[in-house]
């Protein structure tokens, strides 16, 4: 239906509905006075003449009436049909003097709005800082094979091992980040980025962690695992939990020079296991902790990519948290510039051994997920 069609059956509607409430009374008035002075229904009927005019008349003014009281929704209608067409940066006009149902009715849209061009600018920032990632390790490799075919035969073979060295770390990385991308893209669709829960003792998941670690960490950095004699249980994926830890302590071990210490520690306090990845490394400065869980942000970006912390695809903190958040617990980081850094993981412990529920309720947070930002300046649409 059109617009105009549409203001037009509504002002209709609202003209008759109106019209027929103030004929009634005065229809059901006339009868109440004809049969208490004892007349007849046919003396009443020598009247209906006479509600013809009357009820034009009502009708007119009633169809006035109603363009007057639906014109801040007509007006409304129009702002919004206008917004279809145009730019997502636009926002209704909030009058001073108009009604308060539609003014709260204009301020609910510039609201969602609001919150819409802000999803808007995340989902554009995240496709260009992934494109970005991308093309780095694309670029080299291109450039590696490009060197590779122009020499053929004739390659010198440090030259080749270099190339064959870069192709294949790059590659990794090329690999690593699309996985990474998967996960979130699969998280941010909605699909709970845990699979199964089930009771699982933290003493297994850290021990297999300290497993790994232990392979890949260097001399040179003391590495501990502190957990305690009995079982801590917790309802959990126990792959995903292995994730986040692997990736916390692969950080510290790249956070930390020579004859540093990382620790990691689980403890129980009031119904949450409390898991400590402690280092004494570079540390992390203020305006980076907030960011740090931010997809992409690498700290290293701004105190120039170290040998020490490189390689990495800046999601991995991005990813422990949103496997955290759908756990049902929390990651606090605490830090100091060249003293080194804590990351707190909290998680309910459960009591019994068994199985649990399947993880539904895992849905992560969407990019940027949070309160909206303020309206900003934006033209507006009256
Ligand atoms: P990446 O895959 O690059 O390691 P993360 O999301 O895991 O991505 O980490 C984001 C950034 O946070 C890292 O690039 C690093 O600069 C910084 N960071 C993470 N953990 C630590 C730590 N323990 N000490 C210092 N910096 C850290």
């Amino acid at each position: 239906m059109e617009k105009s069609e549409w203001t037009q059956s509504m002002r209709v509607r609202t003209a008759v509905v109106m019209t027929l409430a103030g004929i009634l009374p005065i229809i059901i008035c006339h009868i109440i006075v004809f049969t208490s002075s004892g007349q007849t229904l046919d003396d009443l009927f020598h009247w209906i003449p006479l509600y013809i005019p009357l009820l034009i008349v009502l009708l007119l003014i009633y169809w006035w009436l109603a363009d007057f009281i639906l014109r801040p929704v007509t007006q409304l209608l129009s702002a919004t049909t206008k917004l279809m067409t145009m730019d997502i940066r636009q926002r209704l006009e909030v009058g001073a003097h108009e009604p308060i149902e539609t003014r709260e009715l204009r301020k609910s849209f510039n609201k969602l709005l609001n919150n819409l061009e802000e999803s808007l600018n995340i989902q554009c920032q995240f496709v260009a800082d992934a494109s970005h990632e991308l093309r780095t390790p694309l670029t080299s490799i291109q450039g590696y094979t490009k060197l590779l075919l122009r020499r053929g035969s004739n390659i010198d073979a440090n030259l080749l091992g270099e190339a064959l060295q870069t192709i294949s770390d790059e590659s990794g990385r090329l690999i690593r980040l699309v996985s990474d991308l998967l996960q979130l893209a699969r998280a941010d669709a909605g699909q709970a980025i845990i699979s199964q829960l089930e009771v699982v003792d933290l003493r297994d998941v850290l021990m297999s962690v300290e497993d790994t670690v232990m392979v890949i960490a260097p001399e040179q950095i003391e590495v501990k695992f502190i957990v305690p004699q009995t079982s801590m249980y917790v309802n959990a994926d126990a792959d995903r939990l292995k994730q986040v830890f692997l990736n916390l302590t692969n950080n510290a071990i790249k956070a930390t020079q020579a004859g540093g210490k990382v620790t990691v520690t689980l403890r129980a306090t009031s119904g949450q296991a409390i898991i400590r990845v402690i280092d004494t490394g570079i540390g992390i400065a203020p305006a980076d902790q907030q960011r740090i869980f931010d997809r992409f942000y690498r700290v290293e970006r701004s105190r120039t990519r170290s040998r020490l912390y490189g390689g990495g695809t800046g999601l991995g903190l991005a990813i422990a948290l949103t496997i955290i958040k759908a756990h049902g617990g929390t990651i606090e980081l605490e830090s100091e510039l060249n003293k080194g850094s804590t990351f707190t993981v909290k998680l309910p412990i459960t009591d019994a051994p068994g199985k649990a529920q399947v993880a539904g309720h895992g849905a992560p947070p969407s990019p940027g997920s949070g309160s909206p930002s303020s309206t900003g300046n934006h033209p507006t649409i009256s």
